[in-house]
Parts: C-alpha cells; structure tokens; sequence
C-alpha cells in the first residue's frame, strides 16, 4: 500500500506508538510490564490468559508502526519524531494535525503538553528567517475544547462557541479568539491559561478531562492581507489575514470512555455516545485520506467536522498512540493498538 505518498520527504500519514513506563501504583502492585518495544517499529503485547484447568499462558500480539517509542524515549525525542519534520512545510500550504490516542491514564497530555510550545519555538525561527521575513508571516494562536459535542474556547472563559462554513468549504468557528503570538513565553502562557480552563467537574480534573477533546490550533497568517481585511473591518480579530498553513494539536478523550454507553448516568451515556462517535470518525476520515478518497466522511461528528479544512488539499496526520504497560491494562491496550492499526 503506498502509504507514504511523499512529498517534502514527509508522509502524509504517520502512526507511532509511545509506551510510558509502569508508575509507582503498579509497581507496588507487582503488576507486570507485558509490553516489549522490539525495534524501532515493532513491539509485542504479552497478554496473560487463563487455560479451562486454570493453568496460565500467555499470547503474543505483534504489531509494526512507523515508529515505537519505549518508556525511555524523552519528550524531545518525540518532538522530533513526530511534529519537527512537518513545520517547514507549514509554510507551504499545509494544514497539519497531530493527535494523542489512548485509555486514560497512558500518556497523552504528558505526551502532547509540550509540543506546541517547542512547534511554535521552531515556526518563530523560520518566520525570522530571511526567506520568510519580508512576506510578513505572523504567527496566531488558539485553544479549544469539545465536551459533549460542544465547542468551549478556552481561553476566553469558557465561552460557548458554534461553525459555520463559508462558501469555499472553510471552517469558521464564530467568536473563536485567535492571539497572535511573536514569542515563546507567551504561547506558554496561554497553554496554560487554556489547561487550566480544560473541563473539571467535582470528580477531578483528570476524570473529566478525559471525556473532552482538547484542540490547540498554531496557524500561519501571512500579515500583508491583514490591512485589507482591516479595510472591510468586520470587528472580528480572527478573521484577520489570511492562513498559510497551520498545525492542531489534539488530545484526544480517553478511548475507553467511548464504552460509557451503557453507564447508569444518562450524562455519562451522552458523552461516552459522542466520544464513540467522534473517534470512529476521526479513524474514517483518516482512512479516507490514506486511501487518496475524494469524499473524506466529515460529518460524522463534531470533531471530524472542526478538523474538515486539515483533512484536504496538502494534509499532515500523525497519529500518537499512547498506551500503558501494565498487565490489567491489557485489553485496552490491544484496543488502542488496533485502532492505530486499522488507522495505517
Ligand atoms: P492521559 O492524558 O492519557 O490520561 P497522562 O498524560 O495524564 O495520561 O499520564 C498519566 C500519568 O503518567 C501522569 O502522571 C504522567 O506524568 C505519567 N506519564 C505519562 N507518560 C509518561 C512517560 N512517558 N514518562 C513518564 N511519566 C509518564
Ligand atoms: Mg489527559
């Protein structure tokens, strides 16, 4: 299958897998690490099982990304493998999504918290480029969530946001504040004034934040249009310039929690419906992108819908599957890994 339709030597499409290493709980549990990184793309899950006469055995499931990133594999060295090669080509043209897959608990926001901040280290440095430095590129920021199918900006106070689409098929999310940011230290500052915003219920910050998906857009403006746009002012900041290219950065909600459909509490039921359903169609329109399909299936949620402007013309996915070492977390695991699978 010609998966890695290259162009700039980047694929299109990239599936990599990061195990975290076991934590303290399940070390004083005894718990065993059933997860082997066999070389740079392979691993095997060693799932424990039970015969009829009770006698153990084990199960081997061998799978091959990428890229398979050990417990020892440091967040630099994941920056990059997974985002350093896509953001020259932001410059040129292209839309960029990088997402975090996984059951609760394995990795995701460890793993995606820092990326935008070293992506937008790099963008900066290309802007200040001499190539790039007369054509006025600046560089814009926002942060958002969806819970339960709707749209949260999450840096200005929560507010409830709704899309639209115009005419040539553009995403727009009405009132979404976009921030344009020309250093490092203020992009830290609003990630994490947006992480402090993410979705916390009385159940605790990581229960709730694992039912929404957290969306943190760089995007590449080129500054010579603004003044036009300023010209027929429409009082909308987000509007102004036009986009180059742009890089979201996504984590996920908790992949187990797309099984919340039978939970006792019609709330849960409702999000647990809605994740299932986003995911589903984030792996749909994955697939079709892969498959080179004219018709990318958006509308199948929200998410995908958000998503529908970096799933065509020049697209970058790639796909970080985060997954836990340890034995009781064995089925979801193996979950994760053929979702990824089915995604390549
Ligand atoms: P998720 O977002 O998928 O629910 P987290 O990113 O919150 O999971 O990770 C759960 C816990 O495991 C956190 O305490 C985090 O610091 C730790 N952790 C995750 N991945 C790693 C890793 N690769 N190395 C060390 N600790 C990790
Ligand atoms: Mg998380």
């Amino acid at each position: 299958k010609e998966n890695n339709t290259k162009e700039n030597n980047v694929a299109k499409i990239k599936v990599v897998v990061r195990k975290r290493p076991l934590n303290k709980k399940e070390i004083a549990r005894k718990e065993d690490d059933i997860v082997t990184v066999d070389d740079n793309s392979y691993l095997t899950v060693h799932e424990p099982k039970l015969k009829v006469d009770l006698t153990a055995y084990v199960e081997k499931h061998e799978f091959c990304f990428d890229a398979v990133l050990g417990e020892h594999v440091t967040n630099d060295e994941v920056y990059r493998i997974t985002v350093e090669p896509i953001i020259p080509t932001i410059f040129q043209r292209t839309k960029a999504t990088c997402f975090a897959y996984g059951q609760t608990g394995s990795g995701k926001t460890f793993t995606m918290q820092p990326l935008p901040l070293r992506a937008a280290e790099d963008l900066v440095r290309f802007l200040h480029q001499p190539v790039y430095r007369n054509q006025e590129f600046k560089l814009w920021l926002s942060y958002f969530e969806i819970y339960g199918g709707k749209l949260f900006d999450l840096l200005s106070d929560r507010k409830k946001l709704c899309m639209r689409e115009d005419g040539r098929q553009q995403v727009c999310i009405v009132g979404l504040q976009e921030f344009e940011v020309s250093d490092v230290q203020i992009v830290k500052e609003y990630i994490e004034k947006g992480n402090a915003a993410r979705s916390t219920g009385s159940t605790g910050a990581n229960e709730e934040s694992s039912r929404s998906h957290a969306i943190l857009q760089l995007a590449v403006k080129k500054h010579s249009d603004v003044k036009e746009s300023k010209r027929n002012n429409d009082g909308n900041e987000s509007r102004i310039g036009r986009v180059v290219g742009k890089i979201s950065f996504i984590d996920l909600a908790g992949s187990e929690r797309g099984a919340d459909t039978t939970d006792n509490d019609r709330q849960t039921r409702i999000e647990g419906a809605e994740i299932n359903k986003s995911l589903l169609a984030l792996k749909e329109c994955i697939r079709a992108l892969d498959n080179d399909q004219i018709h990318i299936p958006f509308r199948g949620s929200k998410l995908t819908e958000v998503l529908r402007d970096s799933f065509v013309g020049n697209s970058r996915t790639v796909m970080i599957s985060c997954i836990s070492p340890n034995a009781g977390s064995c089925e979801h695991t193996l979950n994760t890994l053929r979702y990824a699978d089915r995604v390549k």
